[in-house]
């Protein structure tokens, strides 16, 4: 048994559908259990459709073009799509009404993109001669806890599962199961989300339940490449990555994998691979525990954007113990998470989202400390055989000095496969562009 997962861009249009379609059919001796985003830019819509029915307007008609469009297109009848089309608007129409909008509310709302996607890609694929079931993810037993927005899969999802695919996987079943990412219910029975780009977790996460023999996530590129692609167009893929290689690149910003996705299948060892929908026979990448053989000096650089730099002075941190249990205690008390961090004897330095409100931290920390926030900063992360750092870091700072460029901050993650710096949001693509170049 395998589970391959499709993304939004993978599914974005009907053509796209049929030669989604086509793959899953070639891979049909395998058991696949596919995994789905909503099609497109749907998730979007749905939030923006959000933001303007909190000031009044109801608006669904892009979904509603896209989705309804692409049915006729396929030539298939799926009242579901309409029967949900409608709940959605009748959802946004109370969202209009009250002028509020709660993220349990929101997460009940942008559900609607995946659970018309799995709908639609079982009603063609049907059409087409194989027989598929759509699932909404409860109905497998994706139970989460309450964090909306942000959900996290309980431990029970390990044994539910199986319960509701083993027929599937001992051929007792011969519809291929179409289940939704993404989405989860809390054990109240309330719709949740697993984050932005969850799918690839709820994926992994069937994937490592059922024991499969391989998760495949399918994208619109060829593997994990070196750097975003986006920004260098000579990026080439990596044949392989780690389980730990893999979570701090997404957790550093390559938008390939989803941050959490590695925990489950790191767990049963079960290997991903990131394949190309637009280049079937590209082997693509594989994640797996350890190298096959020896560990690459470099493995891709990635950067976020939209980081502020938290300064903190203080003479009173020399010597003494418990300053840094106490700044840190404020960012717990704020709820502020820290992506990266430097300390010295008498300073720390760390970074935050720009999206964070500073406000009460900043002036909690101003009473015992001088403190000072610079916005507009982005970090950009060499994974990397850390072992290796002095060598890399040399070639790293020879090509940015030639440049003219100064980082603001580093620092080696205690992870050892990786090494942040800090620098200007607007030089953040040219940092990439010349450590490419340098690094590969
Ligand atoms: P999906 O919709 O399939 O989940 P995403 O759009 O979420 O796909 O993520 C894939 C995109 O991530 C790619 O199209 C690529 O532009 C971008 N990306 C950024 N960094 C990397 C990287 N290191 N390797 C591969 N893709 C990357
Ligand atoms: N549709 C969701 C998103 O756009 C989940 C996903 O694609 O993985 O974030
Ligand atoms: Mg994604």
């Amino acid at each position: 048994m395998i589970v391959m997962k499709f993304g939004g861009s993978s599914v974005a249009n009907a053509e796209r559908i049929r030669h989604v379609a086509s793959i899953i059919q070639a891979y049909k001796e395998s058991r696949p259990v596919v995994v789905l985003s909503a099609m497109g830019d749907t998730t979007d819509h749905l939030l923006d459709a959000a933001d303007m029915a909190v000031n009044g307007k109801v608006d669904i008609a892009k979904v509603e073009k896209l989705h309804l469009d692409t049915a006729k297109e396929l030539e298939i009848d799926v009242p579901a799509i309409q029967e949900l089309l409608t709940e959605l608007n009748t959802l946004l129409t109370g969202i209009s009404m009250l002028h509020e909008l709660t993220k349990r509310t929101r997460d009940y709302l942008v559900s609607f993109g995946e659970r018309m996607s799995v709908r639609m890609m079982a009603a063609y694929l049907s059409k087409q001669g194989t027989p598929a079931k759509f699932y909404d993810a409860w109905d497998i037993g994706m139970v989460s806890d309450s964090n909306y927005m942000s959900a996290e899969l309980l431990d029970e999802v390990w044994d539910n599962i199986p319960k509701h695919l083993n027929d599937y996987k001992n051929g007792k079943q011969t519809e291929i199961p179409i289940v939704t990412g993404f989405i989860a219910k809390d054990s109240k029975g309330i719709i949740t989300t697993l984050g932005r780009g969850g799918s690839d977790l709820s994926a992994t996460m069937i994937g490592a339940a059922m024991r499969a023999d391989e998760i495949q996530t399918w994208k619109d590129v060829d593997g994990i490449l070196t750097t975003d692609p986006r920004i260098v167009k000579e990026a080439r893929t990596v044949p392989e990555v780690t389980y730990e290689e893999a979570q701090e690149l997404a957790m550093f910003g390559a938008q390939v994998l989803h941050p959490r996705s590695m925990i489950p299948c790191r767990k049963t060892g079960t290997p991903v691979r990131v394949k190309n929908s637009y280049n079937i026979k590209s082997d693509g990448s594989v994640i797996v525990e350890k190298h096959s053989g020896a560990t690459p000096r470099v493995t891709a650089i990635t950067n976020v954007k939209n980081v502020t730099l938290i300064d903190i002075q203080s003479s009173r941190m020399l010597n003494a113990c418990g300053f840094l249990a106490h700044i840190f205690n404020q960012f717990l008390k704020w709820n502020i998470s820290i992506d990266v961090i430097a300390t010295s004897e008498v300073s720390v330095s760390l970074t935050v989202n720009t999206k964070a409100d500073l406000t009460g931290l900043l002036e909690d920390i101003g009473r015992i400390a001088e403190v000072k926030a610079t916005k507009d900063k982005a970090i950009v992360t060499l994974i990397c055989d850390a072992s290796h750092s002095s060598s890399i870091l040399e070639d790293a700072f020879t090509a940015l000095n030639k440049s003219g460029i100064n980082v603001q901050m580093i620092s080696q993650g205690a992870s050892k496969v990786n090494i942040s710096m800090l620098v200007d949001d607007s030089q953040v693509n040219d940092v990439v562009s010349i450590l490419h170049k340098a690094l590969f």
